[in-house]
């Protein structure tokens, strides 16, 4: 547990997917919700300044605030277990027991405490604060060098991307997925853009075909494991999230980087990394619309 926590310095200073990516994330959701998911987010959000997509960053907003926060945004594996030079690894059970800042826990922490079968629910303030941060980590979770200790998650290797100097972590959090966006989007402003993807992606899931075709098993834990918040099994989803995300580490994110570092990596690199990033977004915004299905069909009481 211990070597976990002296782990998290590695990861210091990652941001998050970018605006564009957690945006994303909550349009492709919002897909998906049933009718007591709009109608109880509906009721949490109503004197809120941002809306549920626009929510979707207020973790990012608040880190200073809430400086407690800032290592809930990522993981890194069990430091026994990273193999193939630190670019993945494992993420075992037994790290997951104690109540550690890091994005597993965070992610368990929240959904108990969103979880509208509470016996005691929490207050207003609460409900809305976990929901808020839900609709974040859920994102966080897919990109995957949030969940990857080398080199802080890549923020100290430096790159270039369409002739801009910049850093691999940065490229996964948003240059990726800028480019990718203006590529499916033929609208003018950022907005749209965003929300055209958002469609694009939740059509790709509607179709099940290709990669889509497993959307029902990036769900599956969910609805077998998260049963009994408050006990072991409860991290187990997360725990599966972060080996998922991890497992992209030393199959794409840093072995194409490598083969030549100096390379810009809006070329070839983001030729093969664009479909990932549509996979992990496509990913997030289905896990998180039931995720919250799951949690708020009981909120009948509330609304
Ligand atoms: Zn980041
Ligand atoms: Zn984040």
């Amino acid at each position: 547990m211990f070597k976990l926590v002296t782990l998290f310095v590695l990861c210091a200073l990652t941001s998050a997917w970018g605006w564009q990516g957690h945006d994303s994330v909550v349009l492709v959701a919002k897909e998906f919700f049933d009718p007591m998911t709009i109608k109880y987010t509906d009721l949490l959000l109503k004197d809120s300044k941002y809306d549920i997509v626009k929510s979707s960053t207020w973790a990012d907003v608040v880190k200073n605030a809430l400086p407690w926060s800032k290592p809930s945004h990522y993981a890194n594996s069990d430091e026994k277990h990273v193999d193939n030079n630190g670019t993945c690894g494992k993420f075992s059970d037994e790290n997951q027991t104690d109540p550690l800042f890091n994005i597993i826990a965070a992610i368990t922490n929240y959904t108990e405490r969103a979880d509208c079968h509470r016996r005691q629910p929490l207050d207003f303030t609460q409900r809305l604060e976990a929901l808020k941060f839900l609709l974040h980590y859920v994102g966080d979770i897919t990109q995957p060098l949030h969940v990857c200790g080398r080199n802080k998650g890549g923020n100290d290797d430096k790159v270039t991307f369409g002739n801009k100097k910049t850093n691999l972590h940065a490229v996964w959090d948003s240059n990726i997925i800028e480019k990718r966006i203006s590529e499916i989007s033929q609208n003018t402003t950022n907005e749209q853009h965003v929300r055209d993807y958002g469609k694009y992606l939740a059509k790709q899931l509607r179709g099940r075909q290709g990669v889509y075709a497993d959307a029902d098993s990036w769900v599956s834990s969910i609805r077998t494991k998260f049963n009994k918040f408050n006990s072991r099994k409860s991290w187990v989803v997360p725990i599966e999230w972060a080996q998922d995300s991890n497992g992209i580490d030393c199959t794409v994110v840093w072995p194409s980087y490598l083969e030549d570092p100096t390379q810009d990596l809006s070329l070839k690199y983001y030729e093969d990394a664009k479909y990932i990033i549509d996979l992990q977004i496509a990913k997030a915004g289905y896990r998180l619309a039931t995720l919250l299905n799951k949690l708020y069909y009981a909120c009948r009481r509330f609304v």
